[in-house]
């Protein structure tokens, strides 16, 4: 998601403060960015964050594999060298 917006610049209070923000999901990561501008005094203000996301899949998978017993294991074939 991405827009722009303009807005009262918290600076000299005119109405020309321009904002650009992005913000979603992509490429396994999230990724929020943020910058505004003045058009008039100039002032800008950036923000940028990227986490990455938690793959529920593997996860899930883990904890269900670390809950296996021996014998359980043996019986799917997952038993020794993974
Ligand atoms: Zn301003």
């Amino acid at each position: 998601m991405s827009a722009d917006n303009w807005t009262n610049c918290s600076k000299c209070g005119s109405s020309s403060f321009r904002e650009d923000y992005e913000i979603g999901i992509w490429s396994g990561e999230f990724h929020a960015s943020y910058r505004g501008r003045c058009e008039d005094c100039g002032y800008t203000f950036t923000f940028k964050h990227d986490a990455p996301v938690e793959n529920d899949a593997e996860r899930l998978r883990a904890e269900a594999l670390a809950k296996l017993t021996p014998a359980d294991r043996k019986a799917l074939g997952l038993d020794g060298n993974d």
